[in-house]
Parts: structure tokens; sequence; C-alpha cells
């Protein structure tokens, strides 16, 4: 028997360890489109009930938005459902060429490939650039998605401490020998909300000969004046060799992602990357739909405005009800409880106050680092930040961590 009852039982063991370790992942039903308000379902079978979503990427409130629904149905109805192909073979129409070319101009590259998502592009990127005579050096708290694509291509690997410039400047002093160095890092990172130096790091790529990749999926259509990401906050648009980013985060929230930039780079990831070349295309709704975003993005900036100041609101909010939030000033913003199973007990009281905001522990964050994760969005109005504030202080009030320092929550729960 390929299954025997041995091996079945060794699996279920685990399960059991991280579910009494108060760590297994359990997974809500929304009944509803994702939106501020939505309708849950948790646990599985107990009736709906109405909650405001505080954890969403939908930082833009795009995810539902009418225009971008009616754009969707014009290119299902105009380009079919699907292709059954991948690009190179038969799967690329004329509304696939047409966002690689808006999504240039939108980041101020010079070429664009779409992926299946920026966790494929990711996966692509790295070994259709590199070779075995290069090296990639990373942030230390990349998303896990570069840390796959790194770990699929050849090139030699290090790490700098996170946000360290001085790190990653010895890192570059040591590889000129190498033939290319790539330095790679989040825009903004995702489970702290804090934004990589860019300017200072392209003029040590500079200084070093280095390339520089971004991933700027939680930045891309929010972050900077006009909303085209951490390169146009610190001001190097033009500068980043190759971006990677997701438009299933502000962008409308769907599927798919791209790597952008130097012209030859892209043609590289057409040639070479793995999941463009062995993977579907991304479908025609989902392109039409991403195309009417960036047009509403290009229109005007009050989404993005919007978000700021929804975002300043919450941040002020929580820290004078006395949380301990993780400093920066995008919308991820990090409530920290440190221990696990609080996260998750955090979570669930949260939820019967009518706010869905979800725990993250290790390994999504290392060991000791749990939090609760909230994220703004455009979609908020002011009462539902109230409304969440109060809930967040009820619940803090609850679990005894209000005005408390770091060492007092983890003397009470444990790292
Ligand atoms: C969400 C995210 C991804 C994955 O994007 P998908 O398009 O959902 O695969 C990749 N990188 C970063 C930094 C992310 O935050």
């Amino acid at each position: 028997m390929a299954y025997p009852a041995e091996v079945r039982k060794l699996y279920q063991d685990q399960i059991k360890v991280m579910r009494e370790a108060g760590i297994l992942k359990e997974e809500r039903f929304i009944c509803s489109p994702q939106a501020a308000d939505i309708e849950v379902e948790f646990p599985a079978g107990s009736p709906l009930k109405k909650v405001i979503n505080m954890c969403a990427n939908n930082y833009l409130g795009l995810s539902s938005h009418p225009e971008v629904i009616k754009a969707a149905h014009e290119g299902l109805d105009r380009r079919g459902f699907g292709l059954s192909s991948v690009r190179f073979i038969c799967g690329t129409q004329d509304l696939h060429r047409q966002l690689e070319e808006k999504m240039s101009e939108f980041l101020g590259t010079e070429d664009t490939i779409l992926f299946p998502s920026c966790m494929d592009a990711n996966a692509g990127v790295f070994e259709a650039i590199l070779t075995k005579e290069d090296v990639i050096i990373s942030d230390r708290l990349v998303h896990a998605s570069l840390i796959d694509g790194i770990r699929l291509c050849s090139a030699m690997n290090d790490s700098y401490k996170h946000s360290d410039l001085e790190h990653l400047e010895q890192k570059l002093q040591m590889y000129q020998d190498k033939r290319l160095r790539l330095v790679v890092t989040d825009g903004v990172f995702s489970m702290d909300g804090d934004a990589a130096k860019l300017d200072k790091m392209v003029e040590l790529c500079d200084k070093y000969n280095a390339m520089l990749l971004v991933d700027d999926s939680h930045a891309t259509g929010f972050i900077g004046k006009t909303g085209r990401g951490t390169h146009e906050k610190f001001g190097v648009m033009g500068k980043i060799d190759v971006i990677t980013t997701t438009f299933g985060k502000a962008l409308g929230g769907a599927t798919g992602g791209c790597v952008s930039g130097r012209k030859e780079l892209v043609e590289m990831c057409r040639q070479k990357a793995r999941p463009y070349l062995f993977s579907n295309t991304v479908a025609p709704m989902i392109i039409a739909g991403v195309l009417k975003v960036l047009d509403i993005l290009s229109a005007t900036t009050e989404r993005r405005d919007k978000l700021e100041k929804n975002t300043n609101y919450w941040r002020k909010g929580l820290t004078e009800a006395g949380f301990i939030v993780k400093e920066g000033d995008t919308p991820i913003v990090p409530v920290m409880l440190y221990n696990a199973k609080l996260a998750q007990d955090f979570s669930v009281a949260l939820y019967e106050e009518g706010i869905y905001a979800i725990g993250f522990f290790f390994p999504v964050v290392p060991q000791g680092q749990a939090r609760i994760r909230t994220q703004l969005s455009a979609a908020h109005e002011i009462h539902h930040l109230d409304k969440a504030l109060k809930a967040f202080t009820k619940v803090g009030k609850k679990f005894d961590i209000l005005h408390k320092t770091k060492q007092e929550i983890i003397d009470k729960y444990g790292m």
C-alpha cells in the first residue's frame, strides 16, 4: 500500500502538534466580495457574521470596484474565458501586450513581462538572468517567494542584515571578483511595513557596479506621491534595474504579477523564465480588469491619499490606546504580541467583536515575533476605524497588554 497506516499517523501527529500548540492555521470562509465590510462563516458551519476587514491587501479598495468588475466582464465577453496555452505558443493576446506596455509606463521602466503571479515572477527571474559566475546579495527579511527564486538559481547567494547598508557595502566589496552582482530587497517589507532605503541602495549599487532588484508587491499603486511605488518615494524612478510586483494586492487583488525593468533583462525572462514558459497565460478578464485599475490610478491620486489619511489615523489610535506598534509610514501596521498562541487567541477575540484580523507567527515571521498584522484600505471609512479601535482596545484590556513593555508581555505569555 502506498499510504500505510503508520505514514498516515506520521502526518496526523504533526498536525496534532500544530493544533495543540495553537498554531494550526484555520481558514475562514468569506461569503461576500472583498471589501471593508465582509460576511464570514467561522468556524465552518456557523451562521454568517458581518465583520470589518482589517487584514486584506486591498489597499486601494479596488478589489470589488464596479468599474473594474465591468471591465473584467467586457474582457470576458470580448476575449473569452481562457487561452488554454502558455504565452509563447498561442497564449498572447493584444490585451497582454497592452498591459505590459501600460505597466512599463506606470512604473517608469523600459519593458515589462507578465507572470501568472509575483511568486512565479520571483521563481523565474533569477535563473533567467544570472549564472554560477554571479552572486545574489539579499536582505535577510525578503519575501518567501524571493527566497525560493534565489534557491532555484545557480548563482551564489549571500545576505545582509535587514536594511543594514553598511553590511550590504561589506558584502558588495567582498564580491567584486564576481561577473555580476545582484542586490535583492522588498520595497516595502510585508511583515513589518518598513521600506527599503532605495536612494542609498542605488548609490551603493552604482559605486560597486551591482544591479538592484526590488519586489514592490506591497507598494505598487499607493507608495510614492502618485503611487508608482517605493522607487518613487525615494526619488529613484528609472534607476531600479528590475522591479517585480503583483496584481494580487492593490491593483485589483485578482491574480498575476510581472517583472519590469531593463529591456534586455525582460527579454531574457521571456526566453528563459520557467514559470513564464511552462505555466498558463493570465486570463483575459483579469488583464482587462488590471488595465482598468491602471486607468483609474493614472487619473487621480484620491485613493492613495485617502489610504494615507486612514493609515495615520489608525497608527495614532492604536499607539494612544497603548499597543506596541511597529514603526513605519506604510499601511501595514503590525500590532506586536510576541507569543503565537496569544496572537491566535487575540484574533479570535477580535472576531467576536466584529473585527477580522489574523494572527501571524512562525514561520511567517521569526520565532517570538508573533503579531496581528493590520492593513489599511482606501475602502475604510473613519467609522470603520473607530469601531475597530474600540474592539482592539477592549480585547487589549481583556488580555492585559495595553501600556505594557515588550518584556512585560513576554513575561506574561512567553515568546
Ligand atoms: C504577496 C507577495 C508576493 C506574491 O504575490 P502573488 O502575486 O500573490 O504571487 C510576492 N512578493 C511579495 C513581497 C509579496 O508581498
